[in-house]
């Protein structure tokens, strides 16, 4: 049987005002897998991850899930038939619903059954003692893993996150990626995470897709992206990391 990718898309590609800015971009995302794509502000990182969340309409190309089309000039499932969580920088929690609440947002089905499901994951990321409380109580990290939960608790196949870390402080930082990396390990959620930073992208990716000005420049593993960069650029791009 032929492999199947968790997400797969194909030659996505996007112009604003007669100017392609995501520019036939392909790329896979697999099972338990963190896929970074990494590249400077404006590089199109941004619309490319809206047209996988369904927000944003391509003007060619394909997405897959799972083997499944989602997405095409001709078929176009809507975001919450797609199986797609998403977190990014300003995805704020509802500042008038508890945590709880924030949590069971995107569930259906019985009470009781919502209600489990958001102990368990935020007994998973560590906060069950503020389940009744309200976003402004909660620090900048600990409301960062109450987004988490709340993208994890209709089970999506796919994590889409666009710069979740760079609101919060130096401090936080590393705890909450590790943190978050494997909380997504143990789901068996497949991740394609957006950053602008090299630092990051080491940090976390299993596979480095690097985009400049629309396009994917090169794709790999980070020690070979790191290492083997495909061009003067590329290796200026990741020189400042030591
Ligand atoms: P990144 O996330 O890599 O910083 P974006 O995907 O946000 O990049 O943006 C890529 C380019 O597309 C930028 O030049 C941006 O100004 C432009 N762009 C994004 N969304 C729109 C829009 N809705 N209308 C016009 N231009 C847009
Ligand atoms: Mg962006």
């Amino acid at each position: 049987m032929a492999h199947i990718p968790r997400l797969e898309i194909k030659d996505l590609t996007r112009s604003f005002g007669g100017r392609v800015v995501v520019d036939h971009v392909s790329l896979s995302v697999e099972v338990g897998q963190v896929t970074c794509l990494l590249g400077p502000s404006g590089c199109g990182k941004s619309t490319t991850l809206r047209m996988i969340a369904g927000v944003e309409m391509q003007d060619s190309g394909e997405i897959w899930v799972d083997g499944r089309l989602v997405c095409d000039t001709v078929t176009r499932v809507p975001p919450e038939g797609r199986s797609i969580g998403l977190m990014f920088q300003d995805f704020a929690l509802f500042p008038h619903l508890s945590v709880a609440d924030n949590v069971a947002f995107g569930l259906k089905g019985p009470k009781a059954r919502k209600r489990a499901r958001v102990c368990e994951l935020l007994e998973r990321v560590d906060l069950l003692r503020f389940i009744d409380s309200f976003p402004h109580e909660l620090s900048g990290g600990e409301q960062q893993r109450v987004a988490l939960a709340r993208a994890l608790a209709p089970r999506p196949k796919i994590m889409l996150m666009d710069e979740p870390f760079s609101g919060l402080d130096n401090r936080l930082r590393d705890g909450i990626r590790d943190e978050t990396l494997s909380i997504l390990k143990e789901e068996g959620t497949a991740v394609l995470l957006v950053t602008h930073e090299p630092e990051e992208a080491m940090r976390m990716a299993d596979e480095i897709a690097l985009m400049r000005a629309g396009h994917i420049v090169q794709q790999g593993a980070p020690y070979n992206v790191f290492n083997a960069p495909v061009d003067k650029e590329a290796a200026a791009f990741f020189s400042d990391i030591n």
